[in-house]
Formats: C-alpha cells, sequence, structure tokens
C-alpha cells in the first residue's frame, strides 16, 4: 500500500486512502482536502480569475460540483455567495430538493444566498419550454446564462462563477475539435473577462475532475443532490465525455494535459482571429439591454411568445 506523499513530507508514515493516477499523488483522506484546497487556489491565481478583495457570486444547482465551489471557496477565505435559480423542474421532485441542498449548505457555510424563481422573473419555466420544444435544453442553458449574467448586475457583483468541471471542458472541447467549431473554441477559456455588458465569468473547477470533486464533497459530507436533471435527454455530451474517460483510463493524465495544452498551445493561435470566426455580431437587445446576437434577444422573444400564450 502506498503511503500519503504530504505525510511523508511531514515525517509521517500514513496509508494513502485516495489515488490521483494524472497526478501521481497517493494521499490519505485529510491531505486529499489540504491538496484540493491548495490546487484550487493555484488555479485561480494561474488564470488570475479573482482576489480575495472581490466578492464573488457562486450558480449554485444543488449538485457536487457547485456546492464543492462553494465550500472550497468559502473554505480558502473568498467571499463567495450563492445564487440559485429556481427552474421549477417538478418532475421527481427534482427542483425542490435542488433548492433544499443549496439552503442547507447556505446555512452550513452562513453565507448569503440569492433564490429567483425563474417563472415569476421569466413567466415561464424550463417544463413550459419543453412543452414548446424539443431544443429545451440547450435554451435552458441559454436562458441560464443570460439570466445569471442579468441577475449578477443586478445583485452588484462582478464575478461569476460556475462548476464547470475538467470532464466538462475537456469533453467539450473534444467534441468542438472533431466539429472544428471555429468560433467555441477561439474563446474557451476560464476567464471570460468583463466586457459589452457581460460580467467576468469565471470556472475555477477547470482542472479537476469529476472524480476528484465527487470525493472531496463526499469527504466533506456536502449535502448535494447527486440525481441529474430528470429532463435532460443530452445524448451527445455523454458521448464525448465517455471517450475521454476511456482515454484517461489507458493514459491517466490525458484530459488534464488535453485541456491544459489546447489553452497554452492552441487556444492563442484561434484567438488571433477571433473576429474572423464570429458568426454574428453582438448587439444589444433593444428590449432588455442586454448583450445578445439578435434583437430582441432570443429570452424576450421566449418571454413574449409565453405572455401572448396566457397561464
Ligand atoms: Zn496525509
Ligand atoms: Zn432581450
Amino acid at each position: 500500500m502506498a503511503r500519503c506523499r504530504l505525510c511523508r513530507n511531514e515525517g509521517q508514515r500514513t496509508p494513502a486512502e485516495i489515488y490521483l493516477p494524472a497526478h501521481r499523488l497517493p494521499l490519505c483522506r485529510e491531505h486529499f482536502l489540504v491538496w484540493f484546497e491548495r490546487y484550487l487556489e493555484r488555479t485561480i491565481k494561474a488564470f488570475r480569475m479573482f482576489s480575495r478583495k472581490e466578492k464573488i457570486l457562486v450558480a449554485v444547482s444543488g449538485g457536487k460540483d457547485s456546492l464543492t465551489l462553494w465550500q472550497a471557496l468559502t473554505s480558502l477565505g473568498y467571499e463567495a455567495d450563492g445564487l440559485f435559480i429556481y427552474l421549477g423542474i417538478e418532475e421527481d421532485s427534482f427542483s425542490l430538493l435542488s433548492r433544499r441542498a443549496v439552503e442547507a449548505m447556505a446555512e452550513r457555510l452562513s453565507r448569503p444566498l440569492h433564490i429567483v424563481d425563474m417563472k415569476s422573473e421569466l413567466g415561464f419555466t424550463i417544463p413550459d419550454l419543453k412543452k414548446k420544444t424539443r431544443k429545451y435544453c440547450s435554451l435552458c442553458g441559454t436562458v441560464k446564462r443570460y439570466y445569471l449574467n442579468l441577475l449578477a448586475k443586478r445583485l452588484g457583483y462582478k464575478v461569476v462563477a460556475t462548476g464547470h468541471n475538467l470532464d466538462d471542458e475537456a469533453s467539450s472541447l473534444l467534441g468542438n475539435l472533431l466539429n472544428w467549431n471555429l468560433k467555441y473554441l477561439a474563446k474557451k477559456y476560464p476567464v471570460l473577462p468583463e466586457e459589452h455588458g457581460f460580467v467576468r465569468k469565471v470556472k475555477p473547477l477547470c482542472r479537476f475532475t469529476a472524480r476528484e470533486i465527487r470525493t472531496y464533497a463526499e469527504i466533506r459530507k456536502l449535502p448535494y443532490l447527486s440525481e441529474s436533471c430528470p429532463l435532460s435527454e443530452d445524448a451527445t455530451r455523454p458521448f464525448y465525455a465517455d471517450i475521454m474517460d476511456e482515454l484517461e483510463e489507458k493514459a491517466p493524465g490525458t484530459k488534464l494535459r488535453f485541456y491544459l495544452d489546447y489553452l497554452r498551445k492552441a487556444l492563442p493561435l484561434f484567438a488571433e482571429r477571433k473576429e474572423e470566426f464570429l458568426e454574428r455580431e453582438l448587439l444589444t437587445c433593444e428590449t432588455c439591454g442586454e448583450p445578445a446576437v439578435s434583437s430582441p434577444c432570443l429570452v424576450c422573444r421566449l418571454k413574449e411568445e409565453f405572455a401572448g400564450a396566457g397561464p
């Protein structure tokens, strides 16, 4: 049995309970938490995401990623508050249970939590969208991004942090590479600066695998909801994620290398000609004043549609 590397540095001989193949690091449970938070701190610094003087709004869904992010940022001494959007998914009480998980977390951390109700703000919920269109899953993403940005500004935050992990980033990178989606490849970076009416967006967990995050959430006993959205039918992402998992299995460290080398070596080349790859210019929606690719923007059109449809 391997011994914990960090215990060894302190002159102890504790057996390791966790092995991180990508980092070739055997650790005891306690030192896993130390490693996790140190690595998070290094990620935040390496990408210049934010400082301790800034207030951060963490988009929390109730899942392991966003709750881990909220916990680890707070443990590191960052001022991180939560934002939960109640999407109105009543199937399996999903939204209700998610909300409870997030509330339990806020209490545990003694941090402010903002809860907003999509129905009362926008006039429709995700199940309403599902009744209208088969593209509701990608629309849900678009609406959430729009709304998150708007709420951050309204609530006075300059930085929004989301729980996207290395598995998300590496598998979407693979998908976008296979389709040569240049527009996406030119701007895929874990920090998007404040510009054109967008607040700064950061992905502090971009160097952590889903497995590492789950381990952290379990050791810390975070009250996360393990069920995924019951409405999700998106078959493409798991496909690329499965391929990445297989590659990782055969050659540990592949996900991290694939993603970080892309950021270091390829992104600067794509970014140089970013303007050429954009399909549509960014405008300002004349109805809501938010940045958009059309005016009225997609969300304003949806609002209009649902308002017209009656209750
Ligand atoms: Zn140890
Ligand atoms: Zn609009």
